[in-house]
C-alpha cells in the first residue's frame, strides 16, 4: 500500500509537470516562425553568359566560312561570256560635253527628225561581272550634225540597272565635218575611274579615215520590224 502511494506521489510530482513541460516546448516550437526562406533572385536567361556545357551539342556556332566568298566579290558572271574581257578603249571627250545632263533614257524630243536608233548592253568587269548603278552620261549631235550648246537636247544621264543593262533610245547622230556619226559616253562606275568614250556604227558613213574612230568601238546596226536602228555595245570598265 505504501509503495502505490509513493508511486502515485510521484507521478503527481515529476510526470505530470514533465508531460505538461513537453508539451508546452512543443508548442513553443509549432508557434514559433520559421525564418525566411533566402531570397533567390531570378535572372532572365537573356542575360547569362552561354557556356560550352550548357550548350546545346547539336547546336553549331556561327562562324563564318573559311569557304564563303567575300562580299565584295560581286554578282554572278554573266552567262555566255568568256573572260577576260578587252576593256574598252578611251577615245576623245572632245569639246561638246555639258555636265549636269537631265536623267533620262529617251533622249528624243517629240517631232525632232531622225533615224530611230535603240543602243543597249551591259557595263561589265572584265571577268564578265555586271556593274550595277554605273552612271553612263550620253551626249550626240541631231541628224544634222549639230550640238545642243546651249541645252541639254541629245543629252542624258542614266544608271546601268541591277543586272549591268543600260537602254538608250535616240536617233542616228548626224554627220559633221571629219566626223562619222558616233555618240558621246562618260561611264562612271560607283568605284573606280570613269570611262571616256565613243560609240561608232558599222554604216558607209563611217571611215577609217577618221583618227580618233577604234575598230573596237565600231558596233553592227540593223533595223527591228518596226524600223527601228538597233546596236548592241557592251562597256567593259577598267577595275
Ligand atoms: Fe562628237
Amino acid at each position: 500500500m505504501y509503495s502505490n502511494k509513493v508511486f502515485a506521489l510521484a507521478v503527481r510530482r515529476f510526470l505530470f509537470p514533465s508531460v505538461g513541460l513537453l508539451l508546452l516546448l512543443s508548442a513553443c516550437v509549432l508557434l514559433t516562425p520559421s525564418p525566411p526562406e533566402p531570397t533567390v533572385q531570378v535572372v532572365p536567361t537573356s542575360d547569362l553568359a552561354p557556356s560550352s556545357e550548357s550548350r546545346n551539342p547539336t547546336e553549331v556556332p556561327h562562324l563564318p566560312s573559311e569557304n564563303a566568298p567575300p562580299p565584295t566579290a560581286g554578282l554572278p558572271v554573266i552567262a555566255a561570256c568568256n573572260p577576260p574581257l578587252p576593256r574598252t578603249v578611251a577615245n576623245p571627250e572632245g569639246p561638246f560635253y555639258r555636265p549636269n545632263a537631265p536623267e533620262r533614257t529617251n533622249l528624243v524630243p517629240p517631232g525632232m527628225p531622225g533615224t530611230r536608233l535603240v543602243v543597249f548592253g551591259l557595263v561589265l568587269t572584265p571577268d564578265c561581272r555586271p556593274v550595277p548603278g554605273a552612271l553612263l552620261d550620253f551626249w550626240q549631235t541631231d541628224a544634222e550634225g549639230n550640238y545642243d550648246n546651249q541645252g541639254f537636247q541629245l543629252r542624258g544621264r542614266q544608271y546601268a540597272d541591277e543586272t549591268g543593262q543600260f537602254r538608250l533610245e535616240t536617233i542616228l547622230p548626224g554627220v559633221y565635218p571629219g566626223r562619222p556619226p558616233h555618240i558621246h559616253v562618260k561611264v562612271n562606275p560607283p568605284e573606280g575611274a570613269v570611262l571616256t568614250t565613243q560609240i561608232y556604227f558599222s554604216m558607209p558613213a563611217a571611215t577609217n579615215s577618221d583618227v580618233s574612230l577604234h575598230p573596237s568601238l565600231v558596233t553592227d546596226v540593223r533595223f527591228d520590224p518596226d524600223g527601228v536602228l538597233q546596236a548592241e555595245f557592251n562597256f567593259v570598265l577598267h577595275p
